[in-house]
């Protein structure tokens, strides 16, 4: 999947119809994102790529799980990343609220997780802090509730 990802020169993850090279792999790369909105789209393309590594230097040392460690489960698939609102979050805050639709497939069934993520600056790094998470399923299956992407990060705090 993360082969096919590449392969699409004009397809990064985070959906923003531009190239994963000049997109969201310089952030991957450590460039530091300009924004609460780029770190946002980086961190989500590199769910979809189960870059955990980024995952955990771009999540505040503050609020951090100690490890993070995306499993390989090809039945899951994050599909569309939507931002809805963007606040502050910009070169002279130290702050920003980013508001966000992330849908994802597991098994055949879709869902999709509705977040609002608050956002710090710290020595011009921004960081991911915490947010509140409300999941939609599409489906009211019981064995797929208890079964959700965040899952897979088996989070150690
Ligand atoms: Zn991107």
């Amino acid at each position: 999947m993360i082969n096919n990802l590449l392969n699409n020169q004009h397809d990064c993850p985070c959906g923003s119809g531009q190239n994963y090279t000049k997109c969201c792999k310089p952030y991957h790369d450590g460039s530091h994102a300009p924004s609460a909105e780029f770190l946002m789209r980086a961190r989500y393309s590199a769910y979809c790529m189960a870059n955990s590594d980024y995952l955990f230097h771009t999540w505040h040392p503050g609020s951090r799980p100690k490890k993070i460690k995306l499993g390989n489960d090809p039945s899951v698939r994050w599909i569309r990343l939507d931002i809805m609102r963007s606040e502050n979050g910009g070169a002279n805050d130290k702050m920003g609220v980013v508001e966000f639709k992330a849908f994802y497939e597991i098994d055949g069934k879709t869902g999709s997780l509705h977040e609002i993520s608050n956002f710090v600056k710290e020595d011009n790094q921004w960081y991911y802090f915490d947010g509140e998470i409300e999941y939609h399923d599409d489906e009211e299956q019981d064995d797929f509730k208890d079964f959700k992407p965040v899952r897979r990060l088996s989070a150690e705090t």
